[in-house]
């Protein structure tokens, strides 16, 4: 049996096949598969050919030889356009115009684009002038055609086209080309020709066949060009897919004052709302609307009242065919169940569709558009959930840059913290503290930040580092606090002692506003204005529907009583994480937390911590009575004690004076307590084993509060490696607990359990289990102790690995679910055997990634934990993912509305 390379459409004898999606649109490709459904719709599509997708392939299998069987197959389905239309492709007196068009599964940029008006040579321009009665129009095809043509498959600059355009435009004095004269036309059509051959050495090809083939080889050869090859690359688009390529009967919206061309989509794309949103040009061909050349007119009366324009609508202006486009825009809308994207062409009053696809759009119109769509009974919830993009979300939680705001790029970074922020830069905690209580606002720029720079960090609009990851403390922070956060921004710069900072001869120098957006990891000179977000209405429909069906639960990474207050605005129902070391750095704080460094006896130690204590005791407090009745995640001490140590000479030096000992003990103190690698060094649990003072005055604290408060809290221990460090800790908790009941009388439940952070943790998970009630996957620490990859450093080569394809996505943003996924696998399968009530959660940056919380849900977790902003995200990824896990088990679980 031969294989078919072409399937036909539009015309009688079409052979597409009846279900033109699924594997059908793999085989045609997005825009191939749409016309073949447009056209067994009954739409007016004029009809044409697919070659399938499986002809690219095989023409680069084959050392770009095309299937033996491709060009009769091609012939016949020639003959059926011709059939059909009932003119001749290459006939002298009445041609038939082809136009020729890419179509890979998903709509590529770098691929060629479109050829239209082919089949013109010298001698049937001279039939179409005649057979259309229109010598002008046969001439301004012509000249399309060869300008196409010799650009987009012969490779001749566009520019150089537009110059003989323009240069004739002058010779007659006129401004548009609509005032040029057909002998004009014929003028530019031989400089065009001229060009073509000086430039590529041969003449214009004159035979409608050879055209036809050079235009089908320039699809096919332009899905290898370096464009189309790197945009593959970034979007996991696997070489082997191809392109189709469409041929199909040219229709003109260029032959007098009842032709029009236009694009429209069913709905507003960035609105979402439900009206007819397009534009059209009379007397047109379709690369005019896009090309800026005449000013496109709306399509509706509403539409042209929206923009404030008076040019007439095509409501108004050809009313007839205006309602029956506007009869496709439903009939469209019914059978895709979703919004699309439309190119139409009027010829001669009658209107032909020449495309649809899915339309894209902002993210408050996708949420209008789902919302609005399971409201009028197209989709079901589920799929109203299953086609939002969580990741998008993050548009609508913070200000964004108002999207029709002029801005200059001074430099690129991670987007390690949605939302935009502009602001005066400063390049010290301290000056972004003391300039944010004058009421400015300011943007901290720093080569990295550290938990000394928290107060300027909270007190800035905007976060912008030049050294550091996704997970770096400037990402991590900023994410937690909501602020904008543009990282690793290594073009730029620092100079601290100027304060200034540099990308190239650019200098920024302390005091000058700049905007960084932090979603898209920009930063731009000046102020950039930026729009507020809008939670209620459709937002929060939508999490509502996404709470009804997500299994897992979602938490929050918070620790201040705002952070907290934010987490439980936007839904979380508990604390999955208080890292309690950042309550030590408060400035107030930090000097006694200097002091019991300080100690060097545990007594001594006590006395310091004694003065931590109400401290503490009052922010545990605090934060459970904003999470009143729900879960509360406190984990103990975690860094290295180094960092609470002051650094500067002058922190050094007020330090000494208040601790009454000499400056010199204290650097002495620093260089003790120094280590080489800190992140595997003397910290989490460590920390516990060593001076148990510090856990036991933690969690004193945790019950002094409890007990006011009706809140169980769950103490957690962080980096155990093994079983005996937990029953350390544990035993000196429950301890702590006994002697604390007996103090007041009063008792609190509470449970006792562990992050899963280190590699040997997981593997042990049996061993660790009997005294842990749960665990919480760190996997910030577990990514970084499986790859053996320092969390704060490999931004440095990310972009390298990512680009070789070593890693699909950044681990540290989106779980290594092979490697550090097993690992986790591996302890809740361990946990779960020895303890099957074990609870279990994530709390690493994973915690609010959507890839990650699908995992999570396969693995069967309770709940995930993530920075307050990205809970709402995390909602709606978990969501989904219960919905596609389900899925899964049951093929039909996910209805479809009648
Ligand atoms: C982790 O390691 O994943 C974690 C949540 O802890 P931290 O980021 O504070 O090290
Ligand atoms: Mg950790």
């Amino acid at each position: 049996m031969t294989t078919q390379w072409v399937y036909s459409f539009g015309a009688k004898e079409s052979n597409a096949r009846p279900d033109t999606q699924g594997p059908v649109k793999n085989l045609l490709g997005g825009k191939g598969a749409n016309l073949a459904e447009m056209a067994s719709l009954g739409l007016p599509v004029p009809p044409g050919f697919t070659i399938t997708t499986e002809v690219c392939t095989a023409f680069y299998k084959n050392a770009e030889q095309y299937p033996a069987e491709l060009r009769a197959q091609v012939d016949a389905a020639l003959k059926k356009i011709e059939n059909a239309v009932g003119v001749k492709f290459g006939d002298a007196k009445n041609p038939l115009l082809l136009s020729v068009r890419s179509g890979a599964r998903v709509s590529m940029p770098g691929m060629m684009d479109t050829v239209l008006n082919l089949g013109l040579n010298d001698e049937t321009v001279v039939g179409l002038a005649t057979s259309s009665g229109d010598e002008r129009f046969a001439w301004d095809s012509y000249r399309r055609f060869v300008q196409m043509y010799g650009d987009v498959v012969l490779g001749v600059s566009h520019h150089d086209f537009e110059d003989i355009l323009d240069q004739q435009k002058r010779d007659d004095n006129v401004f548009n080309d609509t005032d040029l004269s057909a002998d004009a036309w014929k003028n530019v059509v031989a400089e065009y020709k001229a060009l073509v051959k000086r430039d590529t050495g041969a003449d214009f090809p004159m035979n409608p066949v050879d055209q036809l083939w050079g235009a089908v080889g320039a699809v096919f050869k332009s899905w290898m060009t370096a464009r189309a090859v790197s945009y593959r690359a970034i979007h996991d688009i696997p070489e082997d897919w191809g392109t189709a390529v469409n041929v199909q009967a040219m229709v003109f919206g260029n032959m007098g004052d009842d032709c029009a061309t236009g694009v429209a989509f069913t709905r507003d794309p960035s609105t979402g709302e439900n009206y007819f949103y397009g534009e059209y040009l009379i007397n047109a061909q379709g690369e005019d609307v896009v090309a800026g050349i005449r000013t496109p007119q709306s399509l509706t009366i509403l539409g042209r009242e929206k923009e404030g324009s008076n040019l007439p609508s095509m409501e108004e202006t050809m009313p007839g065919v205006f309602k029956q486009l506007d009869d496709v825009r439903q009939t469209l809308e019914k059978h895709y169940r979703d919004m699309q994207d439309i190119e139409f062409t009027v010829q001669s009053g009658t209107l032909y569709m020449l495309q649809t696809r899915t339309g894209k759009r902002t993210s408050a119109a996708a949420l209008k558009i789902a919302v609005d769509m399971v409201g009028e009974g197209l989709i079901t919830k589920e799929e109203a959930l299953l086609r939002l993009e969580p990741q998008a979300l993050d548009q609508l939680l913070h200000p964004t840059l108002d999207p029709a705001a002029h801005k200059t790029i001074l430099t690129r970074g991670l987007p390690a913290s949605p939302g935009a922020a502009s602001g005066i830069v400063v390049f010290s905690a301290d000056d972004a503290e003391a300039m944010a209580k004058d009421g400015k606002k300011v943007i901290l720029c720093r080569r990295e930040t550290s938990p000394e720079d928290i107060h300027g960090m909270h007190a800035a609009a905007g976060i912008l580092t030049t050294r550091g990851g996704m997970t770096s403390h400037a990402a991590v922070v900023a994410r937690g606090m909501g602020r904008a956060c543009v990282a690793g921004a290594g073009a730029l710069q620092i100079d601290y002692e100027t304060a200034t900072m540099r990308v190239g001869d650019r200098v920024v120098k302390a005091g000058d506003v700049i905007t960084i957006d932090g979603g898209a990891g920009e930063v731009m000179l000046g102020a950039v204005p930026t729009v507020q977000p809008e939670l209620s209405g459709d937002f929060a429909t939508v999490m509502q529907w996404a709470d009804d069906v997500r299994r897992m639960g979602v938490r929050a990474n918070a620790e201040t009583p705002l952070d907290a207050k934010t987490a439980r605005g936007f839904g979380a129902e508990g604390i999955g994480l208080c890292r309690t070391e950042h309550m030590f750095f408060d400035p107030t704080r930090i000097q006694h937390v200097r002091e019991m460094i300080f100690a060097n006896n545990a007594p001594a130690r006590r006395d310091a911590l004694a003065k931590l204590l109400p401290a503490q005791r009052g922010d545990f407090a605090e934060l459970f009575e904003i999470m009143r009745g729900l879960p509360v995640t406190i984990r103990l001490l975690d860094p290295p004690l180094h960092e609470f140590l002051p650094q500067s000479d002058a922190d050094i030096a007020e330090f000494a004076r208040i601790a009454n000992i000499g400056a010199d003990q204290v650097r002495m103190r620093l260089r003790e307590l120094h280590e080489t690698n800190p992140m595997l060094g003397h910290r989490g649990c460590r920390l516990g084993m060593t001076y148990p003072e510090i856990y036991e005055m933690q969690a004193r604290a945790i019950f002094e509060a409890a007990i006011k408060v009706d809140v169980t809290p769950e103490i957690m221990i962080p980096l155990i490696a093994t079983h005996r460090e937990l029953a350390v800790l544990k035993k000196l908790v429950d301890e702590t607990a006994v002697a604390v009941f007996a103090e007041t009388g009063k008792t609190v439940s509470y449970t006792v359990g562990t992050m899963i952070e280190l590699p040997r943790a997981a593997l042990t998970a049996d061993e660790i289990a009997p005294d842990a009630a749960f665990f919480s996957f760190g996997t910030n620490d577990l990514t970084q102790t499986t790859l053996g990859l320092s969390r704060d450093d490999s931004a440095l080569f990310m972009n390298d690995y990512l680009r070789q394809g070593v890693f699909a996505r950044d681990p540290f943003a989106t779980l290594d679910i092979d490697g550090v996924g097993q690992l986790v696998r591996i302890a809740v399968e361990k946990g779960r055997k020895v303890r099957p009530d074990i609870k279990l959660g994530i709390c690493g940056e994973h915690g609010g990634d959507p890839a990650s919380i699908a995992f999570c849900e396969s693995v069967g977790l309770h709940y995930v934990s993530c920075s307050p902003y990205r809970v709402p995200i995390a909602r709606l990824a978990a969501a989904q993912a219960t919905i596609r896990e389900n899925a899964g088990k049951k093929p039909d679980a996910v209805k479809r509305a009648a």
